[in-house]
């Protein structure tokens, strides 16, 4: 199982804070998403969650246990952003063990978490190639295995699908949902796509200038939007 709590979040980069006092609760196995205009403070925001940034103030729970002072690689998440370098002289198989390779997993193990995932994400018959004999699509699939074979308890997606064609995006946003059912991991996605945002959340977080205008199901913010920012973002019209 895999909670996440943010208590009063604050991040300031030099005197400017960009993130006011963020407080959110995460259910295990929820599939949350993140909307808000660009420079809202998504990024930061996920960033401070997967331990990349550190909190200027405030707390963060994960299971309950404070994660402030601990690395990235020991919080039990992964994080899936949407530039996803891979390593070109790497065949895929291998760019989504290399994580694991670095951790000292043994070959068969890393093997058979590679081949799990890969089967997950229909990535078998590609196992061998390299990253430049790959689509688009399929580039960003292996970045999401790169993050399954850690068996995360959260994943977090950062904007995955914005650099896909609009076909792609409606297909990926089905295969995501799979996945979210799949694996029973929590998932934290940012968008800035509004139908993205209704077809996938639980819950989504408004976020307007680093504070949460409004916390709520797709529905709840469709009839009720607190204000007119949250209206104009996910809101009936008004
Ligand atoms: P979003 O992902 O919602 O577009 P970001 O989290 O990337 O927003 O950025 C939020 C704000 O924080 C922006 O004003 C951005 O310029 C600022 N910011 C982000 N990272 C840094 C940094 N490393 N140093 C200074 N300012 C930053
Ligand atoms: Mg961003």
């Amino acid at each position: 199982m895999a909670t996440l709590q943010l208590h009063d979040l604050v991040k300031r980069f030099g005197d400017t804070e960009v993130i006011k006092g963020v407080d959110l609760d995460v259910e295990d196995r929820e599939f949350v998403v993140f909307v808000g205009p660009s420079g809202c403070g998504k990024s930061t925001l996920m960033r401070m969650i997967a331990g990349l940034e550190s909190a200027s103030e405030g707390d963060i729970l994960i299971d309950g246990q404070r994660m402030n002072d601990v690395g990235p690689a020991d919080r039990g998440l992964a994080m899936v952003f949407q530039s996803y370098a891979l390593y070109p002289h790497m065949s895929v198989a291998d760019n989504m063990g290399f994580s694991m390779r670095l951790a000292g997993v043994p070959k068969a193990e890393r093997r058979a978490k590679v081949l799990e995932a890969a089967r997950i994400l229909q990535l078998e018959p590609l196992l061998e190639r390299k990253p430049k004999a790959l689509s688009g699509g399929q580039r960003q699939r292996v970045a999401i295995g790169r993050a399954i074979v850690r068996n995360p308890g959260i994943f977090l997606f950062d904007e995955p699908l914005s650099n896909l064609d609009a076909a792609l995006r409606v297909q990926m946003r089905i295969e995501l949902a799979r996945l979210h059912e799949e694996l029973d991991a929590t998932m934290i996605y940012v968008t800035h796509d509004q139908i993205e945002a209704m077809t996938m959340a639980d819950k989504i977080v408004v976020l307007h200038d680093g504070v949460v205008e409004q916390v709520g199901s797709p529905m709840a913010l469709y009839h009720h939007p607190r204000n007119r920012f949250v209206a104009g973002f996910i809101g009936s019209p008004t």
